[in-house]
């Protein structure tokens, strides 16, 4: 046997021995080369009656398999000889069919090749490597490994178990216990994967395999449960069963209430499970299949792998940063600002490990932002998220202070003070006076362009945006703005310190907004013309909702402030010449704030009204009374346009920005998109909603119509026309790195 992907031997005892070891990677994944590999291992074991039994291992110390390789499922393409546009529908199903189904009629081969499998898992096993132990007949986990993970998380990134996963984990477990681990990909470790039935023995890890074959040895005749005679489904079978068939139809209705539908591959899991787990297993693996080929091939599966597994990664490892400087180590950072915003950075760094000063202007004011540190330590100490001494280790590392002679020495300097141009150009020179020449400087501003504060600066080529999101603790992006003088090296180190602090940056360039806070106001702004025009509150926020964003566009503008969006309102008016209190949402947006007091959650009135614990508890019926509802019924081509409305505008404000630079690279595109203000995950963000959800001849015309209906707001940039003429996407014209290399060059 030629192997690349497995190293193999038979012992004395004719047990053979697979052992799984990817070369040249950290983490073994199911490649192509894997796959015909455990094709090759299981005809050599059906075939050579040396061979008494298999055992199947791992000999990556990171554990057995992380799945599928997304990245090769991302690229692949074509089936090898004939070409795919030569092919009739019936032989490209039939091909697609024979591919999409080869593992799993393996690992049946495998299954049912007579001889005993057991699985050794020494480590996590995801995915497409839990499918392969499943189909063995026993397996035997590490409990001395505490990073051990077992699940099938496919459906986070818009697939389903394609290698048997729907099939076999409800005829171990049963339906109840398998269903929502399916859905909802939730990882388990090794004493729930034992409690569950989903590992047959623990042991430490030094002994798996000898566990294994010492099973093996005591069970020549193994056959999976579900191929013995009078098998029953545990918890009864879906159809018939009570508590089976219950779970299958809350199921239904459950999804359709948290995902509105957007979500593909959980509805094919449940028509998966429902309908393959009623046949015998031949058949239901058939039926695995046929679901997977139709989840992989809806763009929202393509855009989910890309952007928030592909994308993601890259990015969370730095795949923004310039290359050629060296990785910067830090010391000590300095956080200038201990309000809201500082605090949680303070807090975020001391949790990676990093001495922190935080200054303001008085040390008790310093001190009041390190109490937001104590209080979260506290919070995990009492939840057993962390222990005192970790706590106070933690604790130890923030110094608060007034005195500037603190933050000498300082790597970097984050700058979270008041929203105010000249005071910030002060606290930028008296930080510059004591920092070293290599330090960076970087501003936390969220509406000031970084090249206008940066002439405040003596080292413009050090000064850079840092734009953290609240809770800060919680909110995993960070995004980075290049003023016009900031250097390489300076956007190297902040990526540093980003990755550093364990967040995902994206990098864009100075803009009113930057990226993510001009592309986001779209979708309130779209909201409050839908007002102004008469629609429903009800139905604003039902359709935006609906259309996969987290909150409906009203909910949001409360969470803002509506007095925040009558002064930028009024402040986007002026710049555009237009009198903003004589239209009707101007006017509206007066009445609330300034004649009812109704300035958002933070007043406990705004479009909604709020309970004591500040959740929304009621749209303010008295809404109704201010606007002339001239719809007040959403059929379904209504809920179709409204959605194209949200959705389609932010989009083209982020196409607007492509065209102005202000981004340069897709995947910062879609991840801020995402992680910044929640576009609805399932498009795989902005820039995928336009490449694969549309298409960009498709969102061009849709865009178009929107335009000619309700104006310039939805009109495409020239760069949208230009990119549908010539058949290009945003991946391909905003490659990685590609814009910024070549500006550089
Ligand atoms: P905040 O009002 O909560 O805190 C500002 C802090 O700066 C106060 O503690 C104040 O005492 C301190 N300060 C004022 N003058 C100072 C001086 N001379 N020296 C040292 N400290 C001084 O404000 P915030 O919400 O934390 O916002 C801070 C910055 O972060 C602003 O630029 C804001 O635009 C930006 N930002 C805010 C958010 C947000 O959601 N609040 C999000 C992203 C960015």
């Amino acid at each position: 046997m030629n192997l690349e992907t497995f190293s193999f031997d038979i012992d004395g005892d004719g047990i053979a021995h697979a052992i799984f070891d990817v070369p040249g990677r950290s983490m073994n994944t199911l490649t192509g080369k894997a796959v015909a590999d455990i094709i090759a291992i299981t005809n050599e074991v059906a075939s050579n009656d040396a061979i008494t039994g298999l055992v199947i291992s791992s000999g990556k110390p990171s554990g057995f398999c992380a799945g599928a390789d997304l990245g090769e499922m991302n690229e692949s393409a074509g089936g090898g000889g004939k070409s795919e546009a030569e092919m009739s529908e019936a032989e490209l199903k039939a091909m697609q069919f024979e591919r999409g189904f080869a593992l799993n009629k393996t690992l049946r081969e495998l299954e049912t090749c007579g001889k005993p499998v057991a699985v050794a898992l020494d480590g996590l096993a995801l995915g497409g490597g839990l499918e392969v132990a499943l189909a063995g007949h026993y397996r035997v986990a590490a409990n001395d490994n505490p990073k051990i993970q077992f699940g099938l998380p496919e459906a986070k990134i818009g697939l389903l178990p394609g290698a048997g996963g729907t099939q076999r984990l409800p005829r171990l477990i049963g339906v109840q216990e398998a269903l929502p681990l399916i859905l909802q990909g939730k990882s388990f470790n090794a004493d729930k994967a034992h409690k569950m039935g989903v590992v047959n023995e623990l042991a430490p890890s030094t002994d798996t395999v000898a566990k294994c074959k010492a099973w093996i040895k005591a069970n020549p005749d193994a056959k999976a449960p579900w191929d013995e005679k009078g098998f029953k489904m545990p918890g009864g079978v879906v159809h018939r069963a009570p508590g089976a068939g219950q779970v299958a139809t809350m199921s239904n209705a459950m999804l359709a209430a948290n995902t509105y539908g957007n979500y593909p591959a959980q509805k094919n899991i449940l028509s998966c499970v429902y309908e393959g787990t009623q046949v015998p297993i031949d058949a239901g693996l058939r039926i695995e299949t046929r679901y997977f080929i139709n989840t992989q091939q809806r763009p929202e599966a393509k855009a989910m792998i890309r952007s928030l597994f592909l994308s993601m990664q890259e990015l969370s490892k730095g795949g923004n940063r310039p290359a050629g400087y060296p990785k910067t180590e830090f010391k000590k950072i300095a956080v200038i600002g201990a309000g809201l915003m500082g605090a949680g950075i303070a807090y975020v760094q001391a949790k990676a490990g990093i001495p922190t000063v935080l200054v303001d202007i008085s040390k008790e004011n310093a001190e009041k932002g390190k109490d937001y540190s104590r209080r979260l330590v506290e919070k995990d100490i009492s939840r057993g998220k962390s222990t005192q001494e970790k706590g106070d280790a933690l604790l130890d590392l923030i110094t608060t202070t007034d005195n500037y002679d603190d933050v000498k020495g300082a790597d970097l300097v984050v700058e979270a003070v008041f929203e105010n141009p000249e005071l910030k150009a002060k606290i930028t020179k008296m930080a510059e006076d004591v920092l070293s020449a290599d330090a960076v400087f970087g501003s936390n501003t969220s509406t000031l362009p970084i090249t206008g504060l940066a002439e405040a600066s003596q080292r413009p080529e050090n000064f850079i945006g840092i734009h953290f999101f609240s809770p800060v603790e919680r909110m995993g992006l960070v995004e980075i703005i290049t003023g016009e003088k900031t250097s390489e090296e300076t956007l190297a180190k902040s990526i540093d310190y980003v990755l550093a602090i364990r967040k995902t940056p994206i990098v864009v360039n100075d803009s009113r907004g930057f990226y993510t806070s001009r592309c986001f106001g779209t979708y309130t702004q779209e909201g409050m013309a839908m007002l102004a025009e008469g629609i429903k509150p009800a139905i604003i926020e039902n359709v935006g909702r609906q259309s996969g964003m987290p909150m409906g566009a009203l909910e949001v503008s409360d969470s803002v402030g509506l007095d925040t969006a009558l002064k930028v309102g009024r402040q986007m008016a002026q710049a555009a010449g237009i009198d903003y209190d004589s239209n009707e949402l101007g006017q509206m947006m007066a009445w609330l704030v300034e004649d009812q007091g109704r300035v958002g959650r933070k007043a406990g009135k705004g479009f909604y009204d709020y309970n004591e614990k500040g959740k929304p508890s009621r749209l303010w019926p008295d809404l109704n009374t201010r606007i002339d509802v001239t719809v007040d019924e959403c059929p379904p081509e209504l809920k179709k346009h409204l959605t194209n409305r949200f959705l389609v505008r932010q989009a083209v404000e982020v196409a607007r920005c492509f065209e102005e630079g202000v981004i340069t690279d897709a995947r910062d595109a879609d991840i801020g998109s995402i992680l910044a203000w929640g576009f609805a995950p399932y498009t795989g963000g902005c820039a995928s909603y336009m490449d694969l959800i549309w298409g960009i001849p498709e969102f061009v015309a849709e865009a178009d119509a929107l335009a000619e209906k309700y104006g310039d707001r939805f009109k495409v940039p020239q760069l949208l026309r230009d990119m549908a003429a010539n058949g290009e996407t945003f991946y391909s014209r905003f490659p990685p790195g590609g814009v910024k290399a070549k500006a550089a060059a």
